[in-house]
């Protein structure tokens, strides 16, 4: 199993799902079975008891389950069905662990969110990133882990040290991180700063992105380019310029323009893999 995780700096709202979801379909024209998994660290067990005023209309799963709309963007650009537990809250972890607790299963130890709650971060993933989710009902190949919120929140804490040790727990060739940052244009200016910083802040967290995708109203400029892939100390070709489209549905386009699959294809090993003909 390859695993893909988008996380987002700077500020929310930024792409995450669509760039995640645009990630999984260039993957899936590889004849990759794709799967995904969203990550949203507030404290509601789901979005169905959260004001659509404040959080957008949730979106409603096969089996019932009331989650955020990125889900829906996955179902739609993938092709798949997810179940509840494609989800993944603070709620949820919590209430999972707390329960085991109840139930004497830590054995009389003190339930901590390191390991506890990261343990059981982990272990969701990795059991959810195997459901079947394609008509064809085999295991998906790749699972992209889309992390809500931004990097450095207090929120989102216990996940990103989660997935900080989630890639030595599946291997360096399983793991890729795609950090999502805005690239705001000031007097005309493109600048780099903020992305500068939240490269930064998630290096700290002992995370490096494989890949920067950068949200711009404008297309980026081949020297802003150059200055995100030195300071943030990546190729120029693990920066993804991704400007303000009419169509989020041109996002793969912009994405495939610039090569994506072809880095991810040698970061990942992806070469490597036998991939059954799909089956039409
Ligand atoms: P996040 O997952 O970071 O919260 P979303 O992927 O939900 O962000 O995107 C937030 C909003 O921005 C959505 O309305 C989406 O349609 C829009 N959006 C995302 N990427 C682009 C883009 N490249 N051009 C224009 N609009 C975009």
């Amino acid at each position: 199993m390859k695993y893909v995780v988008v996380s987002g700096g700077v500020i929310s709202g930024i792409g995450k799902g669509v760039l995640a979801s645009s990630t999984g379909m260039l993957l899936k024209t590889l004849g990759l079975r794709v799967t995904s998994i969203k990550i949203d660290p507030y404290l509601n067990i789901d979005a169905g008891t959260m004001s659509p005023l404040e959080h957008g209309e949730c979106f409603v799963l096969d089996d019932g389950g009331e989650v955020d709309l990125d889900l829906g963007n996955y179902e739609r650009y993938l092709g798949i069905s997810l179940t509840k537990d494609h989800n993944i809250t603070t709620g949820k972890i919590y209430s999972t662990v707390i329960q085991k607790e109840r139930k004497g299963d830590y054995l009389g130890k003190t339930v901590q969110v390191v390991p506890h709650i990261t343990n059981a971060i982990q272990e969701w993933i990795e059991r959810v990133a195997r459901i079947p989710v394609d008509p064809s009902g085999m295991e998906p190949d790749v699972c992209i882990i889309e992390l809500g919120g931004t990097v450095g929140d207090i929120e989102s804490a216990p996940f990103v040290e989660a997935l900080r040790q989630f890639q030595f727990r599946v291997g360096h060739e399983n793991f890729a991180l795609i950090h999502v940052s805005l690239v705001p244009v000031i007097h005309g200016e493109q600048k780099t700063k903020p992305t500068q910083a939240a490269v930064k802040d998630l290096r700290s967290l002992g995370l490096s992105p494989d890949m920067i995708g950068c949200r711009c109203s404008s297309k980026l400029e081949k020297p802003t380019i150059d200055k995100i892939a030195m300071f943030c100390h990546v190729g120029a070709e693990q920066v993804l310029a991704i400007h303000d489209v009419k169509s989020t549905y041109h996002v793969p386009l912009i994405l495939k323009e610039q090569k994506m699959i072809s880095y991810l294809t040698k970061r990942l090993e992806l070469h490597e893999m036998h991939i059954p003909p799909l089956m039409v």
